[in-house]
């Protein structure tokens, strides 16, 4: 359970003074719901008000505190002018200048005679200084409330600064003192703060320097989340360790069979990956492993034999997909082969409803089907294996950790196999899937042809039309990929919608759309008339993006290519050029390019290599992004930048590895600190595999 020391962080934030319902829902959107979301939302600038000039000195853009005699007020005679309040001391005059003011609020806050502060960015207007709207105006006797040096918070509109200001001032005086999680003899050497005062120090700059992300405090509270991170992986996969597996070895029976069937052989990676699924497999301990392959290298029979390892052996093995499409598309491509083995595989995805339904959930309970492929509706709980032993989960992105956890409680001791297609710079993968052992599937399948990638203008189209359309004549298989326009589902339709209209009124009826807003059998039928050749074009928005195959389809158009990510780009690419005949690639770019876009089409025409473009899209993007995006459900570090704290990452690793081996349950004296970083953090899936204490 989430320590009591916590408790006023994980309050909402509403709970802050200033904080109602409706400013609330603006933090929320701006920070996060929770008092610790703003904890981490850190200033980005700092007004320094400590400049305190005679009003004849003030320059001119600068930022100044002064103190003054109000001499008399003017207000406007219609409202296009602006009312103003002028202003002495002995070396001049100041005019506070307000526009729109309504009411008597400015005499009230500053009579004729009193003297006041004020602050605010000085500028000369004529020979005049003026103050328009100033930052602040107290009576002389109440100037310290005016901040010296005033934090910079990343804002959003309608949330008033001052407000986000008090409410992160209140939150700091609430902030518990928490007890050490760093080793001290690390946290001496790197003269970093303890937290309490990290985290007081972070809200209350001085100057530039302290935003800076390389300062001590930055730094110490970047490794904080690096070591939760890597502690939370380093627990789950003891946990999965500890959780005694099971020695799984089939006697290849079914393996040979499909072997046989297949029209080629495995290459040297596939076949090197499936000699280390099988030993993990083969291992007392748990198999969690992640099976890391480039779009068209092979992942799916590497996964099938592992499956049928586990069926040899006389258990059960699940194959799940994030997308009904690609549940399909394993069910129906391991059809042939299974069949070939003599091994039963059934499908089940939420549109299975009914006595269909039951019908598989009944056979998967008896243990009479082994094999069953499906996507996360194999987490439901009426979901039952007699004996499931293997799980392959595919394009792991879409699920996190706490999905793996519950899919490897619907069996004793399952094995886990993880296949991505995202190929991840080294670097990150220790932070993503730290707590995974890694195969690489780094060779293409023999015969692949390489796919030709030329950029082209968006203002060449017709040009391009007539190229594809002489190209679909000859037999040709076109996907069209339209541009994402503003990441709003309703806008790229719209776009995917008249390019499909356009295409058609060019190419005639063979031009299929499908969209992420179709229902599932409408998706389906569009894709199943592609891939038996009944569509020659289809044009889509990024719905096809993961996985999908189409061995005949040897044409990739990309719209507004310039507004793809790398990783995203290479995705795409790979549909195509997964057959005999030499495929080819046309990135249709706005010409108004910034540098980083034109950067990653390069790259792009440059090479096929997803590791090595995984690589130049952690350089032009930074770590952050790489894997800061909530697309990729990858990890999102709030205070460490791994483009900046990439160094520490490997300590965090080192570190977490040392606590565990040492004291594996924490229950130790800074073990139990640790579990509040857990806690702190929200890796509470991870802390919760601790034993209690
Ligand atoms: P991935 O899932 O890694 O993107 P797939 O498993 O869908 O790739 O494989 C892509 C295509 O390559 C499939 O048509 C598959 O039959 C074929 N394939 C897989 N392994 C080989 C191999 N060793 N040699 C030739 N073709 C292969
Ligand atoms: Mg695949």
């Amino acid at each position: 359970m989430r320590p009591v020391v916590l408790f006023p962080l994980f309050r909402p934030v509403t709970a802050l003074p200033g904080l109602g319902p409706r400013l609330g829902k603006l933090v929320e959107k701006l920070a996060g719901p929770q008092v610790v979301d703003l904890l981490w939302h850190l200033p980005s600038g700092v007004i320094d008000r400590r400049y305190a000039p005679k009003i004849a000195e003030a320059p001119n853009g600068r930022i100044a505190t002064m103190t003054v005699r109000i001499d008399s007020h003017a207000a406007p005679h219609n409202s296009r002018h602006p009312y103003k309040v002028r202003c002495t001391d002995e070396t001049g005059v100041l005019e506070l200048i307000y526009f729109h003011v309504k009411g008597d609020w400015l005499e009230r806050q500053m009579p004729v005679g009193a003297t006041v502060v004020v602050s605010g960015k000085v500028e000369w207007f004529h020979d005049t200084p003026q103050i328009t709207h100033p930052d602040a105006v107290v009576p002389l006797e109440s100037k310290d409330e005016i901040e010296a040096v005033e934090p910079v918070y990343p804002m959003t509109a309608g949330l008033p600064a001052k407000t986000l200001r008090k409410a992160v001032r209140a939150m700091l005086t609430d902030v518990p003192e928490l007890p050490e999680w760093q080793d001290a003899a690390w946290r001496s050497r790197n003269g970093w703060p303890t937290w309490h005062e990290s985290i007081r120090r972070a809200h209350t700059p001085e100057d530039e320097a302290d935003l800076a992300p390389t300062n001590p405090i930055r730094r110490r509270l970047a490794y904080d989340e690096l070591l939760s991170n890597q502690l939370a992986l380093t627990l789950v996969r003891m946990q999965q360790r500890r959780l005694s597996g099971r020695v799984i070895q089939g006697d290849g029976r079914l393996r040979a069979k499909v072997a046989a069937a297949l029209p080629f052989s495995l290459t040297k990676s596939q076949a090197g990956s499936l000699e280390e699924i099988y030993e993990d497999m083969a291992a007392e301990r748990r198999m969690l492993r992640l099976l890391q392959g480039d779009v068209g290298s092979g992942k799916t029979v590497v996964a099938l034999m592992a499956m049928l390892n586990a069926v040899e052996a006389g258990h059960q093995a699940a194959l799940m997909a994030p997308t009904e499409i690609l549940a399909r598309q394993h069910a129906e491509s391991l059809a042939p082969l299974c069949k070939a083995a003599g091994v039963d595989l059934a499908l089940l995805t939420g549109r299975d409803k009914g006595k269909a339904r039951q019908a598989v959930l009944d056979r998967l309970a008896s243990g009479e089907l082994p094999l069953l492929v499906g996507t996360h509706a194999l987490f439901q709980e009426d979901v039952a294996f007699k004996d499931l032993a293997l799980a392959v989960i595919d394009e792991q992105h879409r699920f996190g950790v706490h999905q793996r956890l519950q899919l490897s409680a619907k069996g004793r001791a399952v094995d886990v196999l993880v296949m991505t297609a995202t190929p991840i710079p080294r670097t990150l993968t220790l932070t993503a899937y730290g707590d995974m052992d890694v195969s690489r599937l780094t060779e293409k399948p023999a015969g692949r042809k390489p796919i030709q990638t030329v950029t082209v203008a968006l203002d060449r189209l017709e040009e391009v039309v007539h190229g594809i359309h002489r190209k679909v004549q000859e037999g040709a298989r076109v996907y069209w990929v339209c541009p994402l326009v503003d990441e709003s589902e309703q806008t790229d339709l719209a776009a995917a919608t008249e390019r499909h209209a356009f295409l058609r009124a060019t190419f005639g009826d063979r031009v299929g759309l499908v969209h992420g807003k179709m229902r599932g059998p409408d998706k389906d039928a569009v894709m199943a008339a592609f891939q038996a050749g009944t569509l020659d074009v289809l044009v889509a928005t990024t719905v096809i993006e993961v996985g999908v195959n189409v061995p005949e389809a040897t044409v990739m158009v990309i719209e507004h290519a310039e507004r793809f990510g790398l990783a995203q780009l290479h995705q795409l690419r790979g549909r195509v050029g997964r057959g005999e005949k030499p495929s080819s690639c046309l990135l249709m770019f706005d010409p108004q390019l910034t540098e980083t876009a034109r950067a990653r089409l390069k790259t792009m025409r440059d090479t096929e290599d997803g590791f090595v473009i995984a690589e130049e899209d952690l350089r032009l993007r930074g770590a952050g992004e790489v894997l800061g995006t909530r697309q990729s459900g990858l990890p999102e570090f709030r205070m460490a930048d791994l483009a900046v704290h990439g160094d520490l990452l490997a300590a965090a690793r080192d570190d977490a590895k040392l606590i565990v081996d040492r004291d594996p349950d924490l229950a130790g004296e800074r073990g139990q600190s640790l579990r509040t970083l857990l806690y702190l953090f929200e890796r509470d899936a991870a802390a919760k595999t601790l034993r209690s204490g």
